[in-house]
């Protein structure tokens, strides 16, 4: 059984490992938290502004009233004047004026004019226990008014009660006992908790949503990353299989190399000799285009870019090709003015003319192949053209043509073996020398390949 240690050691390394759950936390847990906090904050802040402002008002109400209360209370002009009140102030429910009877033993009181005449009775008046309270100490503090909260049918309530002293004799004349209401006021703030709240509702969600967004980045970056391991481990694994398979091939080209100096070889045996020597050199260049591509992709491939005569190298590729192109029934020619020097590797720029003459051998069923080169006026650049009449290429391909593995897949490629790696090899290293590849073609008419590199300073 695993100790309770052990479970907390597991669960702070689980929460070590996934950091994002930290980040969830607090987005779920303390966001909501502090603003539910800042809200009630707030609202308690204006509530008790609000009902300070409303007390004051009510106290300045009575004032008024004390000051206006004639000498003679006159209950038809008193009872006006409370109606008006009313009528200016939709908080106060109730307002009465009460007298103490004078003579009593105990106190006996009497409503001179009220607000809801209807619910006073007539003669002796008995406060209820509130109001009786606090007619007791507006008794004790003169020319205040006092106020008692309490809720009545889920509504906050005021009761408020001024005593009014008599001019002369220091006793008191009267009690002006008020009841508010602060349903309005209430429902104006219940109404702005309501939307905070609903805001607070709508913020989760957001949260929720955009959590369930960087789940789904956190998956597809370790899914990436590991996409990325895969990938390196599959492009080691095809490098060193390419090298392991180079050796027992330069054995088999060795000795089929050993056996054409073979004398008296049947036909036959001259045939199957043919085959294998093909084969190694398909094998081969095959082998040396996965190498180039990994050498490519790490940044492996040196280049040592310096001044070279490019018309050699043009004579010689195109005097390689003759043969092959000529056992198709194709002519090849070369058109060179005099050329200035350009900036390459003379290595790479040999094999980028090999690569394009050898695909214009290779896809032109009939017809000519023909290499130009020129300068291209009022730039610092020389351009290689490698235009043939063979099988063309759709403008929609020619968008891929540059891609890794990329085929063009017609009736008349599908018999035209080959790997696609070939133009992207060529692409990258025109690149990697400063110059730029480009293509034109109509397919069933021909293409053109054109690169162009940057002239040597004279
Ligand atoms: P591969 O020849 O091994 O298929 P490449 O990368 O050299 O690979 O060429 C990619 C594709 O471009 C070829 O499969 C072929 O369809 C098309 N292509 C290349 N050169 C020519 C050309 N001169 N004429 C017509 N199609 C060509």
């Amino acid at each position: 059984m695993q100790s309770p240690h052990s479970y907390m050691k597991k669960g702070i390394q689980f929460v070590r490992d996934n950091p994002q759950l930290l980040y969830t936390l607090f987005l779920l847990i303390v966001i909501p938290v502090a603003f539910v906090m800042t809200s009630e904050q707030f609202l308690g802040i204006a509530r008790a502004q609000n009902d300070k402002v409303e007390q004051s008002r009510v106290g300045l109400l009575h004032d008024a009233f004390a000051a206006f209360l004639p000498e003679q209370f006159v209950p038809v002009v008193i009872d006006q004047r409370i109606a008006d009140i009313a009528k200016n102030n939709q908080t106060i429910t109730g307002f009465s004026v009460i007298e103490e009877l004078e003579g009593a033993t105990s106190s006996t009181y009497q409503v001179i004019a009220s607000l809801n005449k209807q619910e006073v009775p007539l003669g002796a008046y008995v406060p209820d226990p509130v109001t009786m309270t606090l007619m007791r100490f507006a008794l004790a503090n003169p020319e205040q008014s006092l106020t008692a909260e309490f809720m009545k049918s889920a509504v906050r309530q005021w009761k408020t009660a001024r005593m009014v002293p008599h001019p002369t004799e220091g006793i008191p004349r009267a009690y002006i006992v008020t009841d508010v209401s602060m349903s309005e006021s209430d429902a104006v703030l219940s109404g702005n908790i309501r939307s905070a709240y609903i805001s607070l509702v709508l913020i989760i969600l957001l949260i929720i949503v955009l959590l369930g967004r960087q789940a789904r980045i956190v998956d597809y970056a370790t899914l990436y990353k590991r996409l990325e391991e895969v990938d390196k481990m599959k492009d080691d694994f095809v490098s060193m299989a390419a090298h392991e398979l180079r050796s027992p091939l330069t054995t088999i080209r060795g000795y089929a190399d050993l056996l054409k100096t073979v004398q008296h070889l049947s036909p036959k045996g001259e045939e199957l000799l043919g085959h294998i020597d093909n084969s190694a050199l398909d094998l081969n260049t095959l082998i040396t285009d996965i190498l180039d591509v990994s050498r490519l992709q790490e940044g492996r491939m040196s280049f040592n870019i310096e001044r070279h005569a490019p018309v050699a190298s043009l004579r010689e590729v195109v005097e390689a090709f003759r043969v092959p192109a000529e056992s198709k029934g194709l002519s090849i020619t070369l058109t060179t003015p005099e050329l200035p020097d350009i900036l390459v590797d003379k290595v790479r720029f040999h094999q980028v003319l090999v690569n394009l003459v050898g695909n214009a051998v290779k896809y032109t069923p009939k017809g000519s192949i023909t290499v130009t080169a020129k300068e291209l006026p009022g730039t610092d650049l020389c351009e290689f053209r490698v235009s043939d009449t063979g099988l063309g290429i759709s403008a929609e391909a020619q968008q891929k043509l540059f891609s890794k593995f990329f085929r063009v897949k017609t009736k008349e490629t599908s018999t035209i073996t080959g790997t696609g790696l070939g133009l992207w090899i060529t692409a990258e290293i025109v690149r990697q020398m400063h110059g730029v590849i480009s293509v034109e073609s109509i397919e069933g008419k021909g293409s053109d390949f054109i690169v162009r590199f940057p002239k040597a300073e004279k």
